[in-house]
């Protein structure tokens, strides 16, 4: 499951991260504009998002959803993102951090017969990434999936997970971050808030289908000085490929910066089965979990100390910043 930078949408360049050190700027307040100094603090908020899909999952050439790796098997596994969750909501818990989860309603029905998805969620807030985990844009699969199929498959991924969860879902991030203008359509006349798969480096929310809101909480993809780029997704953190530390220096530099309000909004976002099992559906041996387990806990942990950062749900965030915004 490779992140890639999606071809068919980009973000707006107009919408590219604000001028530092700006005299004053413009902010809705109880529904007025009103002009405010840049000597008031803005926050940076984060979220911390969790896609809960099947274990190393991928498409797959000739149907529509996706299975696990290894694809021999023919099947979806979840016993690895079921372990990555307790263990997730363990840190979330202790570190007193509300996380967005982008529940598969395939997986969560899946969840539910193992463990107390209600109990374990509570406090969190529950969003949809489809039902199968559709190649939607049928890049992999070959047979991309027309906006009244989306529309349907998005409608009922929706109820399962409302129906488990027993409470409103709002927002959506497309398997493999791949969406169209019809899938973000199909989003808006279906009622949901807001959209969180495209790939920019525009660290503030934008409307992007106006006639019923639907907002873009965009997935990050910054470049920060030579070689460093910083990304939503956890991926190099887990690969070794950056260590916890880098990661908080880099939010941290970015969150000392300042910025027009409501405030800039970092995305984090990981798959729980990430710490117990390899892209390619091998398991880890347990120390190397341990490990792993433990980078992610530094990362949430400094983050969780800085006090110019805020963490916040990407719903509560629309409620916030942004539902009197038209
Ligand atoms: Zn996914």
């Amino acid at each position: 499951m490779k992140l890639k930078r999606n071809k068919s949408l980009t973000a707006s360049p107009s919408h590219r991260l604000p001028t530092v050190g700006a005299t004053n700027f413009l902010e809705y307040r109880r529904g007025v504009l009103q002009r405010v100094p840049t000597t008031e603090k803005v926050k940076f908020f984060l979220t911390f998002t969790l896609d809960v899909d099947p274990d190393a999952n991928t498409a797959v050439k000739g149907r529509p959803d996706a299975l696990s790796y290894p694809l021999e098997k023919g099947r979806v596994e979840i016993a690895a993102t079921a372990r990555g969750l307790l263990e997730t909501f363990r840190v979330l818990e202790e570190l007193d951090i509300q996380a967005t989860l982008f529940f598969e309603a395939r997986s969560a029905q899946l969840l539910a017969q193992r463990v107390d998805l209600l109990a374990l969620t509570k406090g969190h807030e529950i969003a949809c990434h489809s039902l199968r985990h559709e190649d939607f844009l049928g890049v992999v699969s070959g047979m991309p999936l027309n906006k009244m199929q989306s529309q349907d498959i998005i409608a009922e991924s929706r109820a399962i997970l409302e129906d488990i969860f027993r409470k409103q879902v709002v927002g959506f991030r497309a398997p493999y971050l791949r969406v169209n203008h019809e899938i973000l359509s199909a989003l808006s006349e279906l009622n949901f808030k807001y959209d969180s798969s495209l790939i920019s480096d525009c660290l503030r929310p934008f409307c992007i289908v106006n006639s019923n809101p639907l907002w873009e909480f965009s997935i990050a993809s910054l470049r920060r000085g030579i070689q460093k780029r910083l990304t939503s997704y956890l991926i190099p953190l887990f690969q070794g490929r950056r260590s916890p530390e880098e990661y908080l220096h880099l939010i941290q530099a970015l969150s000392m910066k300042v910025f027009p309000a409501p405030g800039i909004l970092f995305i984090l976002a990981f798959h729980p089965w990430e710490l117990f099992v390899d892209h390619s559906g091998r398991p880890y041996p347990d120390e190397v979990s341990k490990e792993l387990v433990s980078k992610f806990k530094k990362v949430l942990a400094g983050l969780r100390g800085l006090p110019s950062v805020e963490f916040i749900t990407l719903q509560r965030y629309l409620e916030r910043n942004l539902s009197k915004v038209d």
